[in-house]
């Protein structure tokens, strides 16, 4: 399961892609409730003629499907999907609609939780590598947490992440498509040439397309140009670790700041940087708790859902499964809806 994040760019008038995440994409189910909420809104307006204009997004169902073809794939009816959870799940309220949903299209399969530090006390490999945890065989592995190294409190964690990746569970993601969702491997995978390797020339002018500027900051010449031209136009740019779970960027004057300590040594390797986007302003109202609803400058971030299931040889399928739309204010660089600064809205098509 995946999400493709994209702000349309007014200079290039395309959308390009903020980033892939592959691992704990976030928001199907709260994307899918808030897209009947505003067409309920519409018909309270008594405007049902421009029900027309908001797209269906089913995104919990097209995720929680991915899962439940990856149950059949595994083939054992006893088995149950893993949850890889934080220690705290603050977006619980998002998380468990999917296992209400498993359990919705399907009544007989179980879903289980479980942080890394449970599966480390519980967890274990049969001599045919089929995974166990709690007396409970492991089909599909889930992972919403594992994607920061603060989740991995000791030793014994990083055990239980080489356990699950050891198992024949199907995990999402495998360990590939988690690298390949580092902004690293994103950086190198928009190098020219490097799409070709796995699509045609076609397609890969096409996927292309979609990224804008990203530069490597290895120790090399050519990372040295991209620390000298971030130097000099820091408010071009966006300097990203290899981090998930947003907060983690640099952005304008700090680029500068952030570089001068780090640009002579190995550590500027742990970063990427990338051409910031510019995407259109627009007024809306973001409605919050506890807040007069005024009317502000906002900018709008679209997220693309699928699934794909697949073996290190073949693809079974690749699906699209839906859509999130978060939308922040203009002034704000990273639109964490949990953090109080964005908020999840709903597609409006117009031609
Ligand atoms: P994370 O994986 O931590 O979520 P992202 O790369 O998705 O990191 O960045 C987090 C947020 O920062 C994005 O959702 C977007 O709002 C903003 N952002 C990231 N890259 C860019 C960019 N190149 N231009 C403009 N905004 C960006
Ligand atoms: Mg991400």
């Amino acid at each position: 399961m995946f999400r493709c994040d994209y702000f349309y760019s007014v200079p290039s008038q395309i959308a390009q892609q903020v980033e892939i995440n592959t691992i704990a994409s976030s928001f199907g189910a709260l994307a899918a409730r808030i897209s009947v909420m505003h067409r309920y809104v519409l018909g309270e307006l008594r405007k049902p003629e421009l029900l027309g204009h908001l797209p269906e997004n089913d995104a919990l169902a097209g995720l929680c499907g991915g899962m439940i073809a990856a149950w059949d794939a595994y083939g054992c009816p006893k088995a149950v999907i893993l949850f890889v959870v934080e220690d705290v799940t603050y977006n619980i309220c998002d998380q468990r609609f999917h296992e209400y949903e498993i359990r919705r299209q399907r009544p007989d399969i179980h879903v289980i939780r479980r942080n890394l530090t449970q599966i480390s006390q519980q967890g274990c490999l049969t001599s045919d590598k089929r995974l166990i945890i709690d007396g409970d065989e492991i089909a599909v592995v889930y992972f919403r947490a594992g994607y920061e190294p603060g989740q991995y409190h000791s030793e014994a964690e990083w055990e239980a992440r080489l356990t699950v990746e050891r198992s024949k569970a199907i995990k999402s993601p495998s360990i590939h498509y988690h690298l390949a969702g580092t902004k690293k491997v994103q950086q190198e995978i928009a190098r020219p040439g490097v799409l070709n390797k796995f699509l045609s020339d076609s397609e890969a002018k096409l996927v292309s397309q979609l990224f804008t500027g990203l530069y490597t900051l290895d120790m090399s010449p050519e990372g040295d140009q991209a620390v000298q031209m971030a130097m000099e136009n820091p408010e071009r740019f966006v300097l990203k670790p290899q981090r998930e779970g947003g907060g983690n960027n640099v952005y304008g004057q700090e680029i500068r700041t952030v570089l001068e300590k780090i640009k002579d040594s190995q550590e500027r390797e742990a970063y990427i940087l990338m051409d910031r986007i510019r995407p259109p302003i627009q007024q809306n109202y973001l409605i919050r708790a506890h807040e007069p609803v005024k009317l502000v400058e906002v900018v709008s971030e679209l997220g693309i859902f699928g699934t794909i299931l697949g073996t290190a040889k073949d693809i079974q399928f690749s699906k699209f499964a839906g859509h999130m739309l978060r939308t922040k204010l203009s002034s704000v660089n990273e639109g964490g809806v949990a953090a109080g600064l964005g908020a999840l809205d709903s597609v409006f098509l117009f031609d």
